[in-house]
Parts: C-alpha cells; structure tokens; sequence
C-alpha cells in the first residue's frame, strides 16, 4: 500500500484535527502518502482530493473544528455515488480510506467496504453514540463547554432563585446531558434513554425550596424536547421563577481538550498501523481503555451505542 486518504464528515467535534494529524503523520512516518478530502464524502466524489504535507499538521492539533472541512451529503446512501467515490479513489491511487465522523458517516464507509473498497472509520462526534467504543473524539470537549455554561447558568440561577431548563446536543443519546448534569450538580437530568415525569422534577423543585435551595437546574437533551418545551410542561406544575437556554453549537466549537487530542492520537495512529498490518474493512475505538478494531459491517448491523444510564441513578442518589 503507497497511498491512503482521510475525510472528515457529518457533523464536526473538536478533535477531529487531532486526528487528521495522527493519520496523517503516521502514514507518512511509514512510507506512505496521505491524501486529505475535503467536504467529506461530497468533496470525495467531486474529486477534492489534495496530497497533505507533514510541516502543515502540527500547528493544526488544538483547533477545534475540521481542516478538511464537513458537509452534509445525503446523496451518497445511494450505490451509485458510492462507486463514484470509489471511481475516484482508484483515479488518486488512493488504496485505503480512512474516515472520521458519527454514525451517518460509519455507514457511509461501511458501503465502501461492502463494495471492496478498504475503510476504516475512526469515531469522531460530540455525541459519543457510535457503536464499537466507549468514547468518541470531541465528545469530552463537548461535555466540558457544556459543563462550565452550566455553571455559569448556576451563578445566575443562585443569585436569583431560578429554575434554569437547559438543552444540550444529543439527539439520539443523553451522554452530554448525563456527563455535563453530573459534573454541574444538575436537579434533573432528561435523556432519550429513559422515561421522565415533568411532575416528579417538579414536585423536587419544589420540595427543594421548602428544604432550603431555592434554585433549580435541569439539563435536557435535545432529542427529548426543546429546552423551551419543557420549561413550558414544568410551570404547570408549579410557581417557578424559570428560564430556558439552548446551548447549541457552541458546544462543537473551540480547543479540544487533552483527553480529546490523546484519544485522536491513539485512534488515528491505530488505523495505520491496522492498514499496514493489511487489515481493513473496521470500526475502531477505545474500550477499558484499550484499543479495539471490530468489523464495520457487524459493528453497525448488529450493535448499538450503550448510553451508561446508571449515570442517572448516581444523579439521583448524590443531588440536592
Ligand atoms: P453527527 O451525528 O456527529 O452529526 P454523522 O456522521 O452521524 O455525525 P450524518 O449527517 O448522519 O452525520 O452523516 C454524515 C454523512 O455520511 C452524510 O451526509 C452522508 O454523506 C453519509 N451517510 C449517512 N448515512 C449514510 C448511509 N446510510 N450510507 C452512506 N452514506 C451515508
């Protein structure tokens, strides 16, 4: 193998650079030449195909985002596109693909692989809902903006004896919801895995004031209901003073976190390394803190993301 290509698609999570990077380095540092895409499976397609250079990588690791840019590119569930991106891998001479991105983008290199065409897929996304690893690039750096806008929301709610509805990212899994309304000392935590009772986090509330905390947090994932939905639900239960905010995009942005870049670094370097061992066609991760490669099709066919919910009776037995 001469030659390998990195995309990066769906939606971005800091991190993502880091990764590149790895990639990149590492199948340069092996003799090999490592072609960058951009637009994700869009620009592949296209042919935005350029050949990376070792001296640009480094000063790319602590930004957030993705140099290789996203985009979204729901043309390419369709077999036809997908052996146009093949078409145009041979014509690079590209012979592995490697792609980092969520779930939409695991399948779309899943189909390369059920085409023939050699690719791995390294889990990059802020919701951590990938089957096959514990954790996802730019899911801590997403957990960490959360958690301090939710304590700058707490300052607030405590001077004024407010109940604050927060919506944070996460359509199909609570992670972000579960780990930033942990570390924030959430009342409530809402998350698509579980079943609520608005009454029940109501009557908490306020009972809470009677108790002596006359504020109030609750962090809802957005796949449940809009903040503004379920700040709406929660004042017909009681008399609260209460606001609600959607943190939205600022949670994908910024510089990310230590444990984000050494997860990049770990994951990117293994994908070469698997590559030049010639194995391919796999979903590769992180579990009990080692790496871990399994089949991409069996991964995404059969597996699902398990959200830890024991993370919400924790919650519960620690809160106010
Ligand atoms: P995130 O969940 O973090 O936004 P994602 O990778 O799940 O990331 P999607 O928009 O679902 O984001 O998918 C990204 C891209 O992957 C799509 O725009 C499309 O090009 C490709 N893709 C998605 N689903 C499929 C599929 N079933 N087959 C082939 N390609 C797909």
């Amino acid at each position: 193998m001469k030659r390998i290509g990195i995309l990066t698609s769906g939606g971005d999570a800091a991190g993502m650079n880091a990764a590149v990077r790895a990639i990149a380095r590492s199948a340069m540092n092996a003799g090999l030449e490592a072609y960058g895409i951009n637009y994700g499976y869009k620009g592949l397609v296209e042919g935005n195909i350029f050949k990376m250079e070792s001296t640009k990588l480094d000063e790319i690791v602590n930004r957030g985002g993705t140099i290789l840019y996203s985009a979204r590119y729901p043309e390419f569930a369709e077999k036809e596109t997908q052996l146009k991106g093949i078409e145009v891998l041979n014509k690079f001479g590209i012979e592995a693909l490697v792609v980092i991105g969520g779930d939409g983008s695991y399948h779309g290199a899943e189909k390369l692989t059920m085409h023939g065409f050699n690719s791995i897929g390294v889990p990059g996304t802020i919701d951590n809902d990938i089957p096959g690893t514990d954790f996802t690039i730019g899911f801590d750096t997403a957990a960490n903006v959360a958690t301090e806008a939710l304590d700058r929301i707490n300052d607030t709610a405590t001077s004024h004896q407010r109940v604050f509805v927060v919506e944070v990212m996460g359509r199909g899994a609570g992670d972000i919801a579960l780990w930033s309304g942990i570390a924030a000392a959430a009342d409530a935590i809402v998350i698509p895995e579980r079943e609520y009772d608005i009454e029940a986090i109501a009557n908490k509330l306020t009972e809470n004031r009677k108790n002596g905390k006359d504020h109030g947090l609750i962090v809802v994932a957005e796949g449940v209901m809009t903040a503004a939905e379920f700040k709406e639900k929660l004042d017909q239960y009681g008399d609260f003073d209460s606001r609600a905010v959607t943190l939205a995009h600022v949670q994908r942005g910024g510089v990310p976190t230590t444990k984000d870049r050494v997860l990049a670094a770990r994951l990117g370097d293994y994908a070469i390394q698997l590559l030049l061992e010639g194995k391919g066609g796999l979903a590769i991760g992180i579990h009990d803190n080692k790496l871990v490669a399994t089949d991409i099709i069996d991964t995404l066919e059969n597996h699902k993301h398990q959200t830890d919910v024991s993370l919400l009776d924790l919650n519960d037995r620690i809160r106010f």
